[in-house]
């Protein structure tokens, strides 16, 4: 199979800064195990009485020390098992990381997590560059169960609606283009978008049963295009026009940014999610939506208000939209927003959930500069924040999760709070 890259120009090179090698719990194969339970490392001082893996709910995972890095973290911030064996001796996980790759029929899409500080200030070389990378991880997973993910069919567009791989890369690449047009503020992108799903929703792409009446790849581009030029006339120019977001609508939206926001793991891990009683009150405190915002993430101060999270931060810098459209067409390209890579989310939900990780971005990072981080470093951390979840924390594939997307969605809110957070 193939794996192909991107049209959009993103770049990335691993910078040794260890990040990721203090926030996973990297899990290991027993192939994974045996290989490097005889490099030998039981041997030297600083392993003995220190166990290479734990194993937790039947999996195991690479171990970590007090101070949350993992235990073959050196002190230069680099991986021990690469420095003495190679990166092929380390286990898949921490190989491929930030990468993604996503099931696209024929194909396996380049993907890449924006959570990865390289990443998200786009350093390194082109994702083109690293194909040959990317080529062997496929082969591999090719050569296991993970088989079966590639010959998955599309997912579905909503309901039983079902196009061609060919129509979903279609809508993706319209939705690409239109997170590109800068003659737009960045949220107005999103609510044009959301305007064009609204209608197509009503579409019958299979005809109703009658094939004369499918929509073919040329009429889909059609309705695209006219739709396109549709929500331009709709849509307020302006984030200042749009209605504001119910009480309803902003009350459940908290409670999603809890989930976007929170570190469950490692270094960063917020102090608000130790226990269960702790958890609780801290989705009691985002559903209340008052006072101080629970620690759900190391990086958030006792400066992190929810009266902060309502205050505008104004026009972003250049930097600032260019890093949220490269994000999120990084993932709408690699179509990591629907199917498996998302919780088995139907394209036009799919596309919704990842519409809804703005506002929520945007919430972080105003609560952010009001702990006295400036307006470009708040955003990076906040698209950091939320990617490192999107697609990845279990909470957001939950049924709850789901039904509150939707009923986000159904009363109208999305594009409410994407003006609303956007300003
Ligand atoms: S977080 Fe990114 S840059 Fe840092 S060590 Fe991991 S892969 Fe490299």
């Amino acid at each position: 199979m193939q794996v192909r890259s991107l049209p959009v120009l993103q770049n990335w090179d691993c910078h040794s800064c260890g990040d990721c090698c203090r926030s996973y719990a990297v899990p290991a194969t027993a192939d994974e195990r045996r290989r490097i339970e005889g490099q030998g490392w039981e041997s030297l001082p600083d392993f003995q009485g220190v166990p290479f893996f734990v194993k937790r709910g039947g999996e195991f995972y690479l171990n970590h020390r007090a101070d949350g890095g993992c235990v073959f973290l050196g002190t230069d911030n680099l991986c021990r098992i690469h420095g003495k064996f190679g990166s092929a001796a380390k286990p898949l996980a921490c190989r491929i990381y930030p990468f993604l790759l996503v099931p696209a029929g024929d194909h396996w899409n380049l993907g890449l997590r924006l959570a990865c500080p390289s990443a998200a200030e786009n350093k390194g070389r082109g994702l083109n560059a690293q194909l040959g990378d990317a080529r062997e991880y496929a082969t591999f997973f090719e050569s296991t169960a993970a088989k079966g993910a590639i010959e998955s069919p599309p997912p579905p567009l909503h309901g039983s609606q079902v196009v061609p791989w060919g129509d979903v890369a279609r809508i993706a690449s319209a939705f690409s283009k239109m997170l590109a047009n800068d003659e737009d503020p960045f949220e107005r992108r999103w609510r044009k978008i959301l305007f064009i799903i609204t209608m197509l929703k009503k579409a019958k792409f299979d005809g109703g049963g009658d094939a004369k009446k499918a929509v073919t790849a040329g009429k889909l581009s059609e309705m695209l295009h006219v739709l396109g030029l549709a929500a331009d006339d709709d849509e307020p120019e302006t984030a200042a026009e749009v209605k504001r977001p119910g009480w309803a609508g902003r009350t459940v939206f908290r409670q999603l940014v809890a989930v976007f926001s929170r570190k469950d793991h490692g270094a960063e891990k917020g102090t608000a999610q130790r226990g269960p009683v702790r958890r609780f009150a801290s989705a009691v405190k985002f559903a209340a939506g008052r006072g101080r915002v629970p620690k759900v993430h190391a990086v958030l101060t006792d400066a992190a208000t929810f009266a902060a999270g309502e205050v505008p931060l104004g026009a972003l810098s250049d930097t600032a939209v260019s890093l949220l459209a490269r994000w999120h067409r990084v993932k709408v390209e690699s179509l990591q927003f629907c199917g498996s890579p998302n919780f088995g989310l139907s394209v036009w939900e799919g596309l919704e959930s990842l519409a809804l990780t703005f506002p929520a971005a945007m919430w972080l990072a105003r609560v952010l500069v009001a702990g006295g981080k400036s307006l470009d470093a708040s955003v990076t951390q906040a698209v950091r924040m939320v990617d490192d979840n999107f697609g990845f924390n279990p909470l957001l594939g939950s049924m709850r999760q789901k039904f509150a997307l939707r009923m986000l969605a159904n009363r109208g809110d999305l594009p409410r709070l994407i003006a609303w957070y956007g300003r």
